[in-house]
């Protein structure tokens, strides 16, 4: 691989350069140059295994020339043309994500997570508007829950330090607790009316009144919070307060689709059929952007009045773009080849139980969770009280790892301010040896906290 030392473009990048999420340090940007498998490399030739996959998208792995050819092809033939008329690739991948789903959901296409959440929440409330019922506004989402940057998504995102700032956001978002298996463990195998935090639904949307409740939007398991794996039953039990209450489910699949629980998506591990299911990331495992607001086809139905405006009145101009969509189809086709669902669900069990071996006894890991190859390792100071670790410890970790050529992510908002969980979302075709790697540098770095 031939890597550019350009020491000047790193000044260009502090001059010119807003990036997400910190503020500018010329100590731990990287500017990555060529990326391979689960591997990344920076300007100065040094590689790093990024067990993040990017932001938990590149599920496939980095450097897939098929991708690439897919979208090239496409291009050349036919690179844009808006969906409010159609085309090939948009057609195939709208019947193949049918397919992976069950053959009753109807696809609209956008470019980002956030907007496929808000397209969500905007067909939701016009639904129901078009069966009469148009008092049903409110959604009910989670704490700790992140559903995107954007002034609705924001609105349904369930962490405070993100939001406080850009106040006020969208109205009619209601936020209750997600069951946290580490600290109510009880609950693993209750039965969906035994669970407080169904119950803790079912009472909201009485006390909001039934006929204001629009729907529910969660994650099938939290991730950007810190990796709360629910019991078993709690998806299928909101899904049943749900249709006693007339609101709608929707599954925020963004992170959780596409393998990396193990299945298709999230929600499969858990039973339930979701009213409006949304995607993006892994959907082109982030080579291009794109996501998707899947609805279930009965719901479309009721947009197709002859008033005036019974159609659904929202557009984007990139949403469902030719080359990303032909990608994405290669990208799936590739998944099922590869058998890359089932071996995120293998391999996140390897990767698990290695890192119970290797850190159970250590006094600062209270917690190694996960389903498939989304796992989380939290940290406490203390493993009775449970108290999270504090986070400049947690950085240690994150640093040191990092100098030892791991990516590693951190998460968690357990109590605003604290980010101590720390997070794995590898490419999903990620070697044993790879995984190895992972769990001794992991054990390495948290043998070194003090
Ligand atoms: N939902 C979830 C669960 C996410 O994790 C994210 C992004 N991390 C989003 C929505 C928003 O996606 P995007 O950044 O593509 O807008």
């Amino acid at each position: 691989m031939e890597i550019r030392k350009d020491a000047d473009l790193l000044k260009k990048d502090k001059d010119y350069l807003w990036h997400s999420m910190k503020p500018y340090s010329p100590d731990t940007t990287m500017m990555v140059e060529k990326a391979e498998g689960a591997w990344v490399v920076d300007q100065s030739g040094k590689r790093y295994l990024d067990a993040m996959a990017g932001l938990w998208c590149v599920n496939i792995g980095y450097g897939r020339t098929e991708l690439a050819e897919a979208a090239y092809e496409q291009l050349k033939n036919m690179a844009y043309f808006p969906l409010t008329q159609s085309h090939r690739p948009a057609i195939e991948l709208a019947e193949k994500l049918n397919e992976m789903l069950g053959e009753e959901y109807v696809i609209f296409f956008s470019n980002s997570g956030s907007e496929a959440n808000e397209t969500a929440f905007k067909i939701v409330r016009q639904y129901h508007q078009q069966k009469g019922d148009a008092n049903r506004y409110k959604f009910i989402s989670r704490y700790r829950g992140y559903h995107g940057n954007s002034i609705g998504a924001l609105a349904a995102t369930g962490q405070a330090q993100r939001k406080y700032k850009y106040e006020p956001l969208a109205p009619g978002f209601i936020h209750v607790a997600p069951p946290d298996l580490y600290r109510s463990s009880d609950e693993k195998e209750a039965k969906p009316e035994e669970l407080q935090s169904v119950k803790d639904i079912d009472n909201v949307m009485t006390w909001e009144l039934s006929e204001t409740i629009a729907g529910v939007i969660m994650e099938p398991i939290i991730t950007g919070g810190g990796i709360l794996i629910p019991p078993d039953a709690y998806l299928a039990g909101v899904k049943e307060v749900c249709e006693k209450h007339g609101a709608l489910l929707i599954v925020d699949e963004v992170i959780c689709g596409f393998g990396r629980t193990g299945e298709p998506f999230g929600f499969m591990n858990y039973g339930v059929k979701p009213d409006v299911i949304t995607m993006a990331k892994g959907i082109t495992s982030a080579y291009l952007p794109l996501s998707a607001t899947a609805v279930k086809k009965e719901i479309y139905e009721a947009f197709k009045g002859t008033e005036e405006y019974d159609y659904f009145r929202h557009v984007n101009t990139f949403g469902g773009n030719p080359a990303a969509c032909a990608l994405a189809l290669k990208n799936l086709e590739i998944m099922e080849t590869e058998n890359l669902y089932s071996q995120s669900k293998s391999s996140g069990e390897y990767l698990r139980q290695g890192l119970n071996t290797a850190l159970c006894d250590h006094p600062f890991v209270g917690d190694v969770r996960g389903k498939g190859l989304l796992v989380g390792i939290e940290l406490v100071r203390d493993k009775k009280t449970k108290e999270p670790l504090a986070v400049e410890l947690v950085n240690q970790v994150i640093g040191g790892c990092k100098q030892k050529g791991l990516i590693i992510g951190k998460n968690g908002a357990t109590v605003a301010g604290y980010n101590n969980v720390l997070t794995l979302a590898p490419p999903l075709n990620i070697s044993r040896e790879e995984i190895h790697f992972i769990i001794q540098t992991i054990n390495e770095e948290i043998t070194k906290i003090t």
